[in-house]
């Protein structure tokens, strides 16, 4: 097959080179210069700085970027960092070690009287780790997809049913009506689901806690180099990947995707389709080839979240001394999260000149905020959006003091990030990133997009969000191509690209 990727973030990456490693024929398609999207690390003045994700997890054995390197025979720049995060409540700091002892008696002591909560916590998140380790179709498409899911499923799997339709706080019971516990879990939820424990899935988030235990790690050269490593691995593997090449429409002929047309004049044909969009960007592609479902999903659909972010370039020597590099701020534990009341900040490795001049550090901090008071203010005003940009630029910096006193002292670049420079910069539509809240395993969005040869990939796709998230996602999209693929070659005497172009595909080159 020609299968054509939009889009060069992890999860298109990923599936890209899994489908090139099949043994078919690549395009991905990148409207940027750069590779990784919200993992992707920017360069400016001197300093790389991480776009959006700065935690690289999934990297333990067994863990999807392990499984990935050894699917592709590659090698990820990584070093494990123990503490993963250190957590700022009101009061008191909480120690996330990656190092299970240490991890333990740091969360006795920080909240007495939960340790039967962690225990099933815990629990949880191995048999969801365990059953993500093999192929696992969720949600299923198919028959044969629940086959499969039948097949990943162990005795032990079934410990998880009394939870099925639980969330994070039923696991937590009367400990979760702690405040400063609430707010903790909450917090790690927030970034890592999406949402907080009451309305978090037990099993999604049990897993999603379990991050620090399961290991993080440092990129050298920032998080953008996990997308780069598979750009190259996919060019010296015979695959295109082509920049500046944004894809503004796909063209629908018959019930099927025949080709992706870009700002560049390009036209690129392919017998199946990756998007790494949203549902919202698919929906813009493909405009009047869009099918009924995916016009109704984009309408029924509630915005996701946005993010804000500071990218703040750092004199080493004026910095205080921090005990972990990345740090987690909560600010009012009576206030909802996000919009600057907690915030995720991370620093650069201090030994990696790839992301810093010498004595110099560059940092990402983020929270998350509802996109559309920014897109009003804007709209509304340019001086009222530069007001709110310059108000949430002080309540991070804030945020960051609790963590790091005297950190202003150290700035010495200091760039914000809106949602309004998320949409601009990963075309994503009102700057939404994330992916969609993991409350329901039912709710769980799947790649199906309503053509037979087109598929979402990406973080809208379940398990959702972060580097390791879409990886698992690319790995079960690719999975589900090849099958459709094979069907297609069934109905065939003898090439299933034969039988695609027959019916009216275009036929190559692939590029014109
Ligand atoms: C502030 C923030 C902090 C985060 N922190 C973490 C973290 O610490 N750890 C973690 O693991 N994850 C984190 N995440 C989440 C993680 O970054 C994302 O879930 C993941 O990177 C999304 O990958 P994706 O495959 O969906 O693609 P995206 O990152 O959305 O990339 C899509 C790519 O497609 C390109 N594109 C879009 N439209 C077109 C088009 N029409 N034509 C051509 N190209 C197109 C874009 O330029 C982009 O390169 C964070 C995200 C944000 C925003």
């Amino acid at each position: 097959m020609d299968v054509v990727v939009i889009g060069a973030g992890v999860g298109g990456l990923t599936t890209a080179a899994l489908l090139l490693k099949a043994g078919h024929q690549v395009t991905v398609l990148e409207a940027q210069v750069y590779p990784g999207g919200c993992a992707g690390t920017f360069y400016h003045q001197g300093y790389r700085f991480d776009a959006g994700a700065t935690l690289a997890g999934g990297f333990a054995p067994a863990g999807p970027h392990a499984r990935l390197a050894e699917a592709l025979g590659l090698e990820w720049p990584v070093r494990p960092v123990d503490p993963a995060w250190v957590t700022h409540l009101p009061d008191r700091v909480v120690t996330q070690w990656a190092d299970p002892a240490a991890w333990r008696a740091e969360r006795q002591a920080a909240f007495p009287g939960t340790e039967a909560f962690w225990r099933r916590q815990e629990h949880l998140a191995g048999l969801a780790w365990d059953i993500a380790s093999r192929h696992f179709p969720w949600p299923p498409a198919s028959l044969s997809d629940g086959l499969d899911l039948a097949r990943a499923l162990r005795p032990a799997t079934l410990t998880a049913a009394p939870h099925l339709f639980h969330t994070v706080t039923d696991l937590a019971g009367p400990a979760g009506r702690d405040p400063h516990f609430r707010a903790f879990l909450d917090a790690q939820l927030l970034i890592a689901a999406q949402t907080t424990a009451a309305h978090a899935h037990a099993l999604y988030g049990s897993a999603a806690l379990d991050l620090p235990r399961r290991g993080v790690n440092h990129v050298r050269g920032g998080m953008g180099a996990l997308a780069g490593v598979l750009v190259e691995w996919l060019r010296a593997h015979g695959g295109q990947v082509l920049f500046r090449q944004a894809v503004t429409a796909l063209e629908v002929a018959g019930g099927r995707v025949r080709a992706a047309l870009t700002n560049k004049g390009l036209r690129v044909a392919g017998d199946a389709f990756l998007a790494n969009l949203t549902p919202w960007g698919l929906r813009q592609v493909l405009g009047e080839g869009a099918p009924p479902s995916l016009r109704r999903e984009v309408v029924r659909r509630p915005a996701t979240w946005g993010a804000f972010t500071l990218y703040l370039g750092l004199e080493a020597a004026a910095l205080p001394p921090a005990a972990a590099d990345h740090q987690q701020v909560i600010v009012d534990l009576a206030q909802p999260l996000g919009e600057g009341n907690s915030v995720f900040m991370s620093l650069s490795d201090p030994d990696d000149l790839g992301c810093a001049p010498a004595g110099h550090r560059a940092a990402t901090l983020s929270t998350h905020t509802a996109v559309a008071p920014w897109w009003e203010a804007l709209r509304a005003d340019p001086a009222r959006y530069a007001d709110r940009r310059a108000a949430y630029t002080e309540r991070l910096l804030a945020a960051a003091e609790r963590a790091l006193p005297g950190l202003r002292g150290a700035v010495r670049l200091c760039l914000p990030g809106t949602p309004v420079t998320f949409e601009t910069f990963t075309r994503r539509p009102h700057g939404m990133v994330g992916g969609f809240p993991q409350t329901s395993l039912l709710a769980a969005r799947g790649p199906a997009t309503g053509l037979p040869n087109l598929w979402l990939v990406g973080d809208s796709v379940f398990p959702g969000q972060s580097t390791a998230g879409v990886t698992l996602g690319g790995m079960r999209v690719a999975a589900a191509v090849l099958k459709w693929a094979a069907r297609q070659f069934d109905r065939t005497a003898f090439w299933p690209a034969q039988r695609l172009r027959s019916s009216g595909a275009p036929t190559p080159p692939a590029t014109e």
